[in-house]
């Protein structure tokens, strides 16, 4: 019997996490691993955060270690891109063809850019790899600069920690009212907002940028629509666009997959096609606990889709049903959050511990039920967190805000 034949595309997480599945579950088949980065698959938290600062080396970024890849018989080709996908056939930019018998997309997503009147201009920066990384440490380090941040999300505020860190003026300038106001409502929002202007983070909110203006073939200032003609124009010797994310959707639309913000798979992960499969960032997957599609583009996501994946391949009546999980680090804020975004939309949040010294979990309550759990400088709750919100049981609010009562008695 001819040995099967399993092929990935996208050396990120999802991937090479979907690869060491296949061989923890006994796959002797052949793996192809097609890495259109010319690294060998890493992950991206630490790019805007300890990598970014320096205190973490390149050799801790990377998923595996480079001989993982032949002890396991994976066959990783970085720097190739898969350009087409057929009917068990994936074409690569080389023009070689490769057969395959299921197939895994793991492609990611890529910044969203600004089209802007000089939108182009050097300076401008966007943060994806490890070279972006890279070279924005490089502009960083130096300190003493000006630097205005494109979007007042997760990236654009661990940025300006990084770049408040090194000692450079920081402006971050975004159209919501409140920075991160969508993941976490208004008053977490403010939260964090509190804690960059603490360390001199000036933000410009409600407030578009229109373009750029550039002096002697470099950016020189961020035009916004400002409320006044003097607030208008922001000085930036550097600008970090941070406005989302889009999925790497071009080979599953050419190759007309169901796509929809993503493509579209159910739980077990498998897609509009045959012995096709998508998982991580890419993938806009069928959640059993929300009765939805949700797409995450979070690290741990990358984890487990890329678990289910493989076990889906397999044949494994494998379902993603992982709460979503997030951390992230800032100055000297560190939290983690488990939960259903969606279900928090009619959640009230009910605090725990001290929110003056940002030591704290909030619960979003939804119908008297945790949908949502947020640990700020508190660590080991987040599993308890989790089994409350799994649980789905009626919670007493008093007592989930009381520290004195063990969160493994509710
Ligand atoms: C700066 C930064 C900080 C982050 N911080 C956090 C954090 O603190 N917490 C958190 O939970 N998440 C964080 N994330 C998100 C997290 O990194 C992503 O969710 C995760 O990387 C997704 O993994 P993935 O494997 O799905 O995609 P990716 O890591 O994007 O990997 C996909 C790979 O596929 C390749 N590819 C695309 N198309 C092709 C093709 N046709 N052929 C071959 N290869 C292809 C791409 O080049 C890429 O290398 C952060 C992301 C970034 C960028």
């Amino acid at each position: 019997m001819t040995q099967q034949q399993f092929v990935i595309v996208g050396g990120g997480l999802a991937g090479a996490t979907a690869a060491e599945q296949l061989r923890e579950s006994g796959f002797d088949g052949q793996i192809h691993l097609f890495a259109a980065e010319g690294h060998n698959p890493y992950i991206r938290p630490p790019l805007s955060k300890g990598y970014l600062a320096g205190g973490e080396g390149r050799d801790s970024i990377f998923v595996h270690p480079e001989s993982w890849y032949r002890e396991h018989e994976i066959v990783l080709a970085t720097g190739q891109t898969a350009t087409a996908l057929g009917d068990h056939t994936l074409t690569l930019d080389s023009g070689r063809e490769v057969p395959f018998d299921r197939l895994l997309l793991a492609t990611g997503a890529t910044p969203r850019r600004l089209d802007l009147p000089a939108s182009d201009a050097r300076g401008i920066h966007y943060l994806r790899t490890v070279e972006d990384s890279e070279s924005l440490r490089a502009e960083l380090e130096p300190g003493g600069r000006n630097i205005v941040f494109v979007g007042a999300g997760w990236i654009g505020l661990e940025l300006a920690a990084a770049a408040r860190t090194f000692g450079n003026t920081v402006t971050v300038v975004g159209p919501e009212s409140v920075p991160l106001a969508g993941p976490l409502g208004e008053e977490l929002g403010t939260m964090f907002q509190h804690l960059h202007e603490s360390q001199g983070v000036t933000f410009r909110l409600n407030t578009q940028v229109t373009g750029f203006e550039e002096a002697q073939g470099r950016l020189a200032a961020v035009v916004t629509d400002g409320v006044n003609a003097i607030d208008d124009v922001i000085p930036a010797d550097l600008v970090v666009v941070g406005i989302g994310a889009i999925p790497d959707i071009a080979l599953a639309e050419s190759a007309g997959l169901e796509v929809d913000n993503g493509i579209l798979v159910d739980a077990h992960l498998a897609t509009s096609a045959t012995d096709v499969f998508a998982a991580g960032d890419v993938a806009n997957a069928y959640h059993p606990a929300v009765r939805q599609r949700m797409r995450n583009e979070h690290w741990a996501n990358a984890i487990a889709g890329g678990k289910v994946a493989a076990r889906a391949m397999l044949g494994e009546d494998a379902v993603l049903d992982d709460i979503p999980y997030f951390y992230t680090d800032q100055y000297d804020l560190g939290m983690e959050y488990s939960g259903y975004p969606p279900l928090t939309k009619d959640a009230h949040i009910v605090y725990r511990g001290d929110r003056d010294k940002r030591e704290f979990v909030a619960f979003w309550v939804a119908s008297g039920r945790v949908v949502a759990g947020m640990n700020v400088n508190v660590w080991d709750v987040n599993d308890q967190v989790q089994d409350l919100i799994r649980s789905g049981r009626t919670v007493d609010e008093a007592q989930l805000s009381d520290t004195s009562v063990a969160l493994d008695a509710l």
